[in-house]
């Protein structure tokens, strides 16, 4: 089956998909985004990455492309064209195509919306899952809105891309007083020795996942006991277990940072059965 994107209102062949050169995403990352997972064919969580996305678009002044129902159909009908059946389906909106200049272009200027969806290989998640994966801990440099989902990732490409040459799967950011902030694309979380899990409060510094959200619930539910603070690397590495959260990965196992194995250097319990137990707490739409 040939891959199908969205794209201004028009399904098109996936290689051939594209936006202007004058696109203020392209130009100057004026744009936002989601990134749903897709389990079973369904979209999970669609209703808080949809309301996370009209908070980044109102932070940021931008239009909303359409009403939530046309713009759930829309996601759901790429999910359908590509066969996905699980993987996750990425939406863009940007602040629309006009002659390049900072300051917003005229009131009017349509916002663009592109959409796509990818197939992931589950049973290969898994296997991720069941070894953990290592993290490196970076400078954060990051602009302070990172509450805003922007598409404006640099900070986060290239500390993703040095953790992939130190053989590690993410980078743990750290703020200039001494704590974790967040992962290049996840949330990140410990469990302590007396089993209490940890992670940063959302007011500054991260992303509210929507992942971190419904883990939060779940553990909660569990009787498991979540303490909204910031922690250090060195409280990670005496951790009992780290993990990290997003919605295309859901909860994966942390076994290593910076070089020091977390726990006895095998994912947690506690995150294994967080992991186990996510979907019967998320929504499917
Ligand atoms: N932080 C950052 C910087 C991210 O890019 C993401 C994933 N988009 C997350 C956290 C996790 O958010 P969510 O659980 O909503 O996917």
């Amino acid at each position: 089956m040939s891959r199908i994107a969205y794209v201004n209102g028009r399904y098109l062949p996936h290689r051939s998909a594209s936006v202007h050169v004058e696109d203020r995403g392209y130009q100057f990352s004026d744009g936002v985004y989601e990134v749903c997972e897709v389990r079973g064919g369904r979209l999970v969580d669609a209703r808080r990455h949809l309301d996370r996305l009209d908070r980044s678009l109102s932070e940021l002044r931008i239009a909303a492309p359409m009403g939530r129902a046309a713009l759930t159909q829309v996601l759901k009908e790429v999910v359908a064209r590509n066969g996905v059946k699980d993987g996750i389906v990425y939406l863009q909106v940007t602040r629309g195509v006009a002659r390049r200049d900072h300051a917003f272009p005229a009131p009017g200027t349509a916002p663009s919306l592109v959409v796509t969806a990818r197939r992931a290989d589950p049973a290969a998640q898994e296997r991720l899952a069941e070894a953990g994966v290592r993290v490196i801990c970076v400078p954060e440099n990051r602009w302070p809105r990172v509450d805003i989902k922007t598409v404006g990732l640099l900070p986060n490409v290239l500390a993703k891309q040095q953790a992939k040459e130190a053989g590690a799967r993410e980078a743990w950011f750290v703020d200039a007083a001494g704590y974790v902030t967040e992962g290049s694309s996840t949330n990140a979380w410990i469990v302590t020795t007396d089993g209490r899990i940890v992670t940063r409060p959302a007011e500054s510094g991260i992303l509210k996942g929507i992942t971190r959200a419904v883990v939060m619930e779940a553990a909660r539910a569990l009787g498991l006991v979540v303490e909204e603070r910031a922690f250090t690397p060195q409280e990670a590495y005496g951790a009992r277990e780290a993990f990290i959260t997003a919605a295309s990965t859901v909860v994966m196992p942390v076994v290593e940072i910076d070089g020091r194995a977390v726990g006895n250097a095998h994912p947690g319990a506690v995150a294994l059965e967080l992991r186990q137990r996510f979907h019967a707490f998320a929504e499917v739409t």
